[in-house]
């Protein structure tokens, strides 16, 4: 049975875009049985959202690296 610590650093993956987490058994059975990893779940993916809206108006999301890093590029780039 896979315990939060280790679900809630799957979910970070979640964030820097790799589905293969989707396809994770033991991940989403966490997910169905625990109430306070629902709640960081829904956190993540509203960030997510947020950051995929920013993404594309950013013309980043065509580029193969994670969300994460490319959002901070752009960042540190907007900075000059
Ligand atoms: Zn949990």
């Amino acid at each position: 049975m896979m315990n939060c610590q280790s679900f809630r650093d799957r979910l970070s993956l979640l964030c820097s875009d790799e589905p293969e987490v989707f396809r994770d058994e033991a991940f989403r059975l966490h997910l169905r049985v625990c109430p306070s990893c629902q709640a960081s779940a829904e956190e993540y993916r509203e960030q997510h959202r947020e950051l995929r809206r920013f993404a594309s108006e950013q013309e980043l999301k065509t580029r193969p690296l994670g969300l994460w890093r490319a959002v901070e590029q752009s960042l540190r780039t907007a900075r000059g």
